[in-house]
């Protein structure tokens, strides 16, 4: 009996092993189709015929910025690439393609890189076309080097990318409906796609597999890494459930699942609290936290960021006049996206907010991150009526993209957040350990406010007093709050500041 039971356990957990990774896989596949998608209807906005001139390259860029799974855009006629961010206008012949999918994308399996090494998959959806890459990283542990696994076009029964171990010929799992399969001694895991023509498979072997305990964690802490995808079983479950990231997230929006918190920024001179950043949060009905690293990316690549953005403003709307009434100069800093920031109704947005909830423009920060500045132009008018209308703007997370320490000086804003990597080399040997210094010079310089974030240690607080740096947020101080907790925290730092201590009741 005992027996049965450790083999039925065992043949339980390879089926989710190999649902798993088939589930992480296709989440990735169909995030891909869905960036190409995003990617090809802004591309529809350039004229044909400054589709490579700076119009075209600059909406090229930007589309790239902001898409993680594509490694570079271009655009084509008929099977050539005549521009695009990876070779500028040189032209690329990619010959006749490898297969057309169901939904009528073009794809050309074995491009060869540039530097002639790396190989990569070109993927057009008219004439727009994105580079992925091809290779599937090798596995870090052995057991999953005994894995199979493989992306395929459901409708055309063909394989587009797959590794194999030769345990399992990967291109007979293109023809069979989605389910699980015990044959010739591996188990194997078909998924398709509700939205795309996408199917995915893994393939373990059964045999080690039961003498593997705990191989189901072990291998996807691995394969977080192998397929490029945070850690989640969030990805699982909407594979499982056969909806598209985009469709829980808006699901999970009507539901009511989402919620805020409020990291405190601090005044490092005096130490009290100036101001919080209002950090969403994903509660899944079954508990599950899913974190604002994994849902806001696939909410900014699907197109639907603004209405977590709207979400987080209606969550803030009730609440947020009650702070300022404690604390009468305390400011709340809200995330905006690229793409909140290039749509043309968020000036009303913001005013109407600031309305209902009868917060002066003067108490709100929008953090905006330097993505929304590659199209620098069009950010900038924004920019400025949001300025004129009383709103501070913070950039977020300077540093790490694609600005360069020169264009600030030509943009509106008004503080500058420091991405927590350099506080992090602050006083080490690293590379980046002195970038922090400069920025901070530099926004000295040019009269803008630093915040410092990521403030972890005693010993980074002190160098960031040394450097100048007004405002510091990060653990050292404070974990994102609730609201309670930080209205206590404003209870008492009025308290103490009109003398008296503290009342609790
Ligand atoms: P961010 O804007 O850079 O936000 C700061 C993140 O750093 C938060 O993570 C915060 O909890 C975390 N953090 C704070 N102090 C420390 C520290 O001392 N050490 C470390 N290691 N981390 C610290 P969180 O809440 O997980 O948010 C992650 C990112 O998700 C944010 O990075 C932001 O880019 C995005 N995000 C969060 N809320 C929103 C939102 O409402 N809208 C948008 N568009 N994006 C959001
Ligand atoms: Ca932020
Ligand atoms: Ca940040």
């Amino acid at each position: 009996m005992a027996i049965m039971l450790a083999r039925h356990e065992a043949i339980q957990r390879e089926d989710q092993f190999v649902r798993q990774v088939a589930g992480l896989l296709l989440a990735r596949a169909e995030g891909t189709a869905e960036q190409l998608r995003a990617g090809a209807q802004r591309m529809r906005h350039v004229p044909s015929a400054e589709r490579c001139a700076d119009a075209g390259m600059d909406t090229m860029r930007r589309i790239n910025l902001s898409s993680t799974m594509l490694q570079g855009v271009g655009h084509l006629s008929g099977n050539v690439i005549r521009c695009s961010t990876f070779s500028g206008t040189r032209s690329i012949d990619l010959g006749p393609p490898s297969m057309t999918s169901a939904l009528g994308n073009r794809i050309w399996s074995d491009v060869p890189g540039l530097d002639g090494e790396e190989k990569f998959i070109a993927v057009a959806r008219g004439d727009f076309v994105a580079i992925i890459h091809a290779a599937v990283p090798p596995s870090l542990t052995e057991q999953l080097q005994q894995l199979s696994l493989g992306v395929f076009s459901v409708a055309r029964q063909q394989v587009v990318l797959e590794r194999t171990s030769g345990l399992a010929s990967g291109s007979s799992w293109a023809s069979r409906p989605a389910g699980i399969y015990r044959e010739a001694g591996s188990v194997t895991a078909v998924v398709h796609s509700s939205r795309y023509d996408i199917g995915a498979y893994a393939s373990f072997p059964t045999a080690s597999g039961w003498r593997l305990p705990g191989v189901a964690m072990l291998g996807l802490v691995a394969l977080s890494l192998l397929v490029g995808l945070a850690l989640s079983t969030f990805f699982v479950k909407a594979m499982r459930a056969r909806t598209s990231m985009p469709g829980l997230i808006r699901w999970g929006l009507r539901n009511g699942e989402f919620k805020i918190l409020f990291q405190p920024i601090i005044d490092l001179a005096g130490g009290a609290t100036t101001g919080a950043e209002v950090l969403v949060r994903w509660e899944r009905p079954d508990g599950e936290v899913i974190s604002p690293e994994t849902f806001i990316p696939v909410a900014e690549g699907a197109g639907v960021i603004r209405l977590v953005t709207a979400e987080v403003l209606r969550l803030l709307e009730p609440d947020v006049r009650r702070l300022v009434d404690l604390k009468p100069d305390f400011y709340v800093s809200v995330n905006f996206s690229a793409d909140d920031i290039h749509w043309p109704g968020i000036v009303g947005q913001v005013e109407r907010f600031l309305a209902r909830s009868h917060l002066p423009a003067a108490n709100l920060v929008i953090e905006a991150t330097e993505r929304s500045f590659v199209d620098a132009e069009r950010a900038q008018a924004t920019l400025r009526a949001l300025r004129t209308a009383g709103v501070t703007i913070a950039i977020d997370d300077f540093g790490t993209g694609y600005s360069s320490l020169a264009y600030l000086a030509r943009l509106s804003v008004d503080c500058i957040k420091i991405d927590r990597l350099f506080i992090q080399s602050l006083g080490t040997e690293s590379a980046t350990s002195q970038v922090a210094a400069r920025i901070i010079d530099m926004a000295r310089d040019l009269g803008i406010g630093t915040i410092a974030e990521g403030v972890e240690t005693a010993e980074q607080a002190r160098l960031l007093q040394a450097l100048g740096v007004s405002r510091v947020q990060g653990y050292f101080y404070d974990e994102p709050l609730g609201l309670a907790a930080l209205v206590a925290r404003l209870e008492e730092e009025r308290a103490a500041e009109a003398g008296a201590p503290a009342v609790t009741v």
